[in-house]
């Protein structure tokens, strides 16, 4: 069979890896003939564990080397019902989505995943067309008559908006904007951001608002070592933001954000939080009976609220510094005298009506002004319609389906953010793409998918795209652009210098 995989973020290749992977998968790498012997196949195993790191222990030892010895073909030499091809198209010239473009360039580790990624991309059966955008290049209609199963993961690549008056001043970014700009996303590359004010101002209080501050306040000498973009990294050299203020709806019960992200946010060097004991009273008791994770990271914020501020030593430039502010929920980002930018905030205070994460804000009646120059909405990514040919569910922003089955059209499914709303760390995207893969493989050893009709696969798709002028990108191009941006990033000291202009890409690949 053949399958087609729509977006290369984490969802994607997850969703891949688990579908080359089972059972008789063959993990045999590209270019290299013959099965394993059982040492080879074991020490491959091993190595492969380590790669996945981590992350992604839950790629069973076991049953890679099932796969790497199993019955990838039938005693009678043909492959078997799952012995599946998968294609991954992309619409960027370059893989891994979120990864690259969200993940925050010093959070090297994170990507490591791109190193499974990579494994997987090199397989034998799978093939990447980066450069193709589905829905404008090739429908999903016509995917379907190219392939026996096509899986949509193309995340979630808008953001929900705060409707508010003033949202569209200068001075007002959404989080997902700013995101691709420090990392690098071509349609971002322009933003230039004025950082010319103190304050800023983030709206939300996730892992991503986090990531802002501390993109925003961390010493230029830090960010130098991570793959952040030299034009961005200029940027903040000019900023004059010294203080960043996250502002949430409901209290400190209702954070998103994980005590990882709290601790380094709270040792950045030459920065200080500042938290307001009086938003934590009481805390303590309430939270005795909460999850763990839950009552570790409050005591961590009430903790934090408790300590007297380390003195700055006397002459030393006036430190950076940060906060929560809690129960305000924006009503209007104030103008300008001249109108021209964003100068400050109004916020409806709120009181909590019901507890723990069901806990909802009521405006008090009561308002408060805040001065910022910079406003970043941090409330969410949102993910968009592809195709007519394919239902979605507006109101929550994702494809109706069932344990990853488009809910009506049979062959169709999809997997990661566009599956279930766009939370959760890639090893939730993990977790949820290889149940979509195992709805897929069940389909097919099932019969539910009719593969007795040969498709095409890429064959087809490609007389498509040459029709409508649109060249793919290949995994070995995308290796040739990743070695430029090593060498670029090499002679500054840093892992990478990422390559922002998708023409420039593709002029390095002879396109
Ligand atoms: P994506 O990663 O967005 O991948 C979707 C892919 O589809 C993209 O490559 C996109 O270009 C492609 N695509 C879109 N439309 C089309 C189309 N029409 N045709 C073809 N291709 C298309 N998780 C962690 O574990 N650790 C972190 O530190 C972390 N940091 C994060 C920081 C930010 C700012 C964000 C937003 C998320 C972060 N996450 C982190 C979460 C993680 O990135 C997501 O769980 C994961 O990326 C979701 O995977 P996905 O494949 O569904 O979507």
């Amino acid at each position: 069979p053949r399958v087609c995989v729509v977006g290369s973020g984490p969802a994607g290749f997850y969703t891949a890896q688990h579908i080359l992977k089972v059972p008789g998968g063959d993990l045999r790498l590209r270019g290299r003939a013959g099965t394993c012997p059982p040492r080879e196949a074991s020490l491959r195993c091993m190595a492969l564990s380590r790669v996945c790191g981590g992350l992604e222990g839950s790629w069973p030892c076991s049953s890679v080397v099932g796969g790497l010895l199993g019955a990838a073909q039938t005693p009678q030499g043909h492959p078997g019902p799952l012995w599946a091809l998968v294609d991954i198209y992309e619409k960027l010239p370059i893989p891994f989505g979120l990864v690259r473009f969200g993940v925050a360039p010093d959070h090297p580790e994170v990507k490591n995943v791109i190193n499974t990624f990579t494994q997987t991309a090199r397989l034998e059966r799978c093939s990447y067309y980066g450069n193709v955008t589905v829905g404008r290049d090739v429908t999903v209609p016509e995917l379907q008559q190219a392939y026996h199963a096509v899986v949509l993961s193309y995340g979630a690549e808008d953001n929900r908006v705060l409707g508010i008056p003033g949202e569209n001043l200068p001075g007002v970014y959404s989080a997902r904007a700013f995101v691709g700009w420090y990392n690098g996303l071509p349609e971002n590359r322009d933003l230039k951001p004025d950082l010319s004010c103190e304050t800023a101002l983030i709206l939300g209080h996730g892992n991503v608002a986090l990531d802002i501050a501390r993109i925003l306040l961390s010493p230029l000498q830090l960010l130098r070592k991570t793959d952040i973009t030299d034009s961005s990294l200029a940027a903040l050299a000019c900023s004059k933001v010294k203080r960043v203020w996250l502002v949430g709806r409901r209290g400190p019960l209702q954070v998103a954000f994980t005590i990882k992200e709290l601790r380094e946010m709270i040792n950045l060097p030459g920065a200080r939080a500042v938290l307001d004991p009086a938003d934590f009273t009481g805390l303590e008791s309430a939270v005795r009976d909460a999850s763990r994770p839950r009552k570790r990271l409050t005591e961590l914020m009430i903790k934090t609220a408790l300590e007297k501020p380390v003195e700055m030593q006397a002459g030393a430039a006036a430190p950076r510094e940060w906060g929560l502010k809690f129960q305000r929920s924006p009503q209007e980002v104030l103008p300008s005298a001249d109108g021209k930018r964003a100068r400050g905030i109004r916020m409806a205070l709120t009181r909590l009506e019901g507890l723990g994460d069901s806990a909802k804000a009521i405006p008090t009646g009561d308002v408060e002004e805040l001065e910022c120059g910079l406003v970043l909405s941090s409330i969410g990514y949102r993910s968009l319609p592809l195709d007519p040919a394919v239902p979605f569910d507006s109101q929550h922003g994702v494809i109706p389906n069932s344990l990853g089955r488009v809910k009506g059209v049979p062959g169709l499914y999809c997997s990661g953010w566009v599956k279930r709303g766009p939370t959760g760390v890639i090893i939730t995207t993990m977790n949820d793409s290889f149940d979509t893969a195992q709805s897929v493989l069940e389909d097919l050893q099932g019969g539910v998918l009719d593969t007795s009709p040969s498709r095409e696969g890429f064959g087809l798709v490609e007389s498509i795209l040459r029709s409508r002028g649109v060249r793919p990108v290949s995994f070995s191009d995308w290796e040739k652009i990743d070695a430029a941006e090593v060498a670029r990033g090499k002679a500054a000291g840093k892992p990478r210098e990422k390559i922002v202009d998708p023409a420039e890409m593709l002029r390095i690949i002879g396109h």
